[in-house]
This record gives structure tokens, sequence and C-alpha cells, in this order.
């Protein structure tokens, strides 16, 4: 895929506006039943251990207050999720939390810019990698709906498709 120097017009993905906050062990509330204190191994954990950290579940738009401790090193509960979604996406979101990114495209020839979306969500750590590879790309027309742009964006492993059809 060819490369270019002018600016797209990139904007990250709506899921990335939710709020994290991070608060020292002492300051969280009291504990209830520990949903979920299954002792999940701790694997690139984005909390410190002894500390709690308050999401806002952005699966749904119910958007529930969820609280995650984490002691030894492992995420030790889950609380407030509604659902079992929720408290998914929150153990993802304290170990490994993940961005779908989305962009639009100046594409060569056409006037109309062109939609685009990583296929699969990338590390939070690499998005303004990946945006800055997304931005590099000139997709040439035509273009279908879902067609891969670039294979593998900053070296992720993840594909960037189109999320629009553009003909010839
Ligand atoms: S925890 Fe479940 S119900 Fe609550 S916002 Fe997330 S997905 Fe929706």
């Amino acid at each position: 895929m060819a490369e270019r120097t002018s600016e797209a017009d990139l904007r990250i993905g709506a899921s990335a506006a939710d709020a994290v906050k991070t608060r020292r062990a002492g300051d969280r509330p009291a504990a209830g039943a520990a949903a979920g204190s299954d002792g999940a191994p701790a694997v690139g954990i984005a909390a410190a251990s002894g500390e709690t950290k308050q999401l806002t579940c952005i699966t749904c738009p119910k958007g529930c207050s969820i609280t995650v401790a984490v002691e030894d090193g492992a995420i030790a509960s889950v609380e407030g999720a509604g659902c079992r979604r929720g408290e998914k996406y929150a153990r993802a979101e304290a170990t490994n939390p993940q961005r779908t990114v989305t962009a639009s495209l100046c594409v060569p020839g056409c006037l109309e810019p062109l939609s685009v979306r990583t296929a699969e969500p990338v590390p939070k750590a690499r998005m303004a990698d990946v945006v800055r590879a997304i931005s590099q790309l000139t997709p040439q027309l035509p273009i279908e709906m879902d067609q891969v742009v670039c294979p593998d964006i900053a070296g992720t492993g993840v594909a960037v498709v189109a999320t629009k059809r553009l003909p010839a």
C-alpha cells in the first residue's frame, strides 16, 4: 500500500470515550459480594496491586459503573456490572484495554472520504501508532464494503477494513 503525507481526517471510535479512574484501595467503598473473584491471571494488568479501577461500562447504553479491585497482581473482585458481558468487559479493561479505531481517509480521484475501522480492537497503548499508520494509507478505487485496505496495521496483526463502498 502506497503512503501519502497529506493529513487524513482521523478520529478515534466512540468506544474510546469511556471514563476510567484508578483509586487507592483505601478510597474504595465497602466491598460487597465479590462477583467473579475467580483469581484470573494478572497478565499485563493495568491497575496496580491494592488499587481499585472505576470503570463505566460502554458495552450497552445502560452504562453501569463497575469497580475492579486488584490484589496481589490479580483481579480480586468485579462489582457493579449488570450482566456477564459487562463483567467480561471490566476484566479485559483492567488487564489489557483495547479499542476499535475508526477513521476517514482521502481517496485519490474521489471527493467522498472513505470510512474505515480496525477489524478488531487494538491495544489501547498502540492506538497512536495505529492512527498514524492509518493516516498514511492511500486506498485506490474501486473499494468494496468490508474490503481490507491494510492487512496488518502498525504491526498489530489487525486489519483495517472499509466501512463503505466507493465505486470507480
Ligand atoms: S454491565 Fe451489562 S447492563 Fe451494565 S452497561 Fe455493561 S453491558 Fe450494559
